[in-house]
């Protein structure tokens, strides 16, 4: 089976004249068209927003993208409020989804007027002391041993993220005598999930929660946020999620258990990352080696410090060899990078047509916790992101690394003058 791609092998070439392989590819028509369909499967919610989860994609070219389609912005640390700040959004367009953080970043993201979602009971306290409480207030929701998790989150009860339930109200009962005027919240169970019918039932359960949060302590929370976590068809075979249905499945529950009650309009928020831009990012790389031993492998110019999910997930990643798409794949082969990892493997056993060094390949779904990942171990450097924008122009929206910016935490020179060397 076969995944399209946006753009020919003779395009590649000509890029690879400016840009050495490897490189990111980002396809800006397919990441606003993600944008636009989980948008319009959610138009009939109420203030729906989608804040884009900036950690799978922290570039500001992309996070400009995402706001021009209407999308806020989901950080859990600094530097990702500063760049999407940086990137144009601000206040309630800014989600501060953080655990085990420290005062100072509570305090930019108050200062920056960031909705901020609590990871846990005794931080109340501690962002009371730090940055002192906001006007509106979020809460994560753990449900723990009510949801079944999978395996890139891990079992809720297993996490270490959120609130257990009895702790949320506690909690609101907390904030309300501490004067706190507006809530939210927000759970998040699930990673890469395929099944539509996942977020179905996240939806009741942060409904029913809502309802009864109300009954018991008064709180109208404004807003369940119902997280990211939204899958990707990595495989071929697979199909992504239906998110016309997801949208419609959550409405029919809305009108049922919200719609006529005191917590309507009940706002609807996501915080999706790899459904925004994952299968529109490719990472591009070269065949350099072949070689035979127990297996075949073909070596390439890339390696798991650009890509890591297949060596840290075994994740699947499809792999194109644009020009020999009708070429028979009888070789089965690994695909491996050069780090001193024997887990820097591409793909294993993988049914590839015949690869001769200096072929392209192009590895598919890079565009969500591809690059954000990337790391330098082994003193390998990360790779240049370039955009293919609408218009079928190309745009470098982050350099390649040098080795002087591998080196430029070491203060080289007083070492050589205090050697000698
Ligand atoms: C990683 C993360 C997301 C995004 O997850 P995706 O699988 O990319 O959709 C959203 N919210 C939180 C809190 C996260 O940690």
């Amino acid at each position: 089976m076969q995944k399209q791609l946006p753009f020919t092998e003779s395009f590649l070439r000509s890029l690879t004249e400016k840009w050495p392989t490897p490189f990111y590819l980002y396809d800006e028509a397919g990441i606003r068209s993600a944008c636009r369909s989980l948008n319009s499967a959610f138009a009939w919610a109420p203030g729906f927003r989608e804040y884009f989860a900036v950690k799978a994609l922290p570039n500001p070219w992309i996070l400009q993208i995402t706001r021009e389609e209407g999308l806020g912005a989901d950080c859990s640390s600094l530097p990702e409020l500063v760049l999407s700040e940086t990137a144009g959004m601000t206040g309630e367009h800014l989600m501060f989804t953080s655990n085990n953080t420290q005062g100072h970043e509570y305090q930019r993201a108050r200062d920056l007027g960031a909705i901020i979602n609590l990871d846990d009971l005794t931080h109340i306290d501690y962002l009371q002391q730090t940055a002192g409480l906001p006007e509106l207030v979020c809460f994560r929701y753990n449900p723990g041993p009510a949801r079944e998790g999978n395996v890139i989150i891990g079992r809720p009860e297993e996490a270490k993220y959120g609130f257990m339930e009895a702790q949320l109200f506690e909690g609101y009962r907390i904030l309300q005598q501490a004067g706190v005027q507006r809530f939210g919240l927000h759970t998040m169970v699930a990673s890469n999930e395929l099944n539509g019918d996942f977020f179905v039932e996240t939806a009741r359960m942060l409904f029913d929660l809502a309802i009864r949060l109300h009954a018991e302590t008064g709180v109208q929370l404004e807003f369940v946020n119902l997280g990211g976590g939204i899958g990707i068809p990595y495989r071929p075979e697979q199909q992504p999620v239906d998110l016309a249905a997801v949208g419609a499945g959550i409405q029919a529950l809305y009108e049922q258990m919200i719609v006529g009650t005191a917590l309507h309009p009940l706002r609807i928020l996501m915080e999706n990352g790899r459904m925004i831009t994952g299968p529109h990012g490719y990472l591009i790389t070269t065949a350099i080696h072949h070689k035979h031993i127990y297996r075949e492998y073909v070596g390439v110019d890339a390696c798991m410090a650009n890509l890591m999910r297949p060596g840290m997930y075994g994740a699947y990643h499809h792999i194109s060899v644009p020009g020999k798409e009708d070429q028979p794949h009888d070789q089965l082969v690994d695909v491996v990078g050069s780090l001193c990892e024997n887990n820097d493997k591409f793909a294993i056993q993988r049914a590839l047509p015949q690869i001769e060094a200096g072929d392209l390949l192009v590895i598919h779904d890079a565009g969500a916790h591809g690059h954000a990942m990337g790391f330098q171990y082994n003193g390998k450097l990360r790779s240049a992101e370039l955009l293919l924008r609408e218009d079928g122009s190309v745009q470098q929206i982050r350099r390649a690394e040098t080795q002087d910016d591998y080196f430029c935490t070491l203060d080289l020179d007083s070492f050589r003058t205090a050697m000698g060397h």
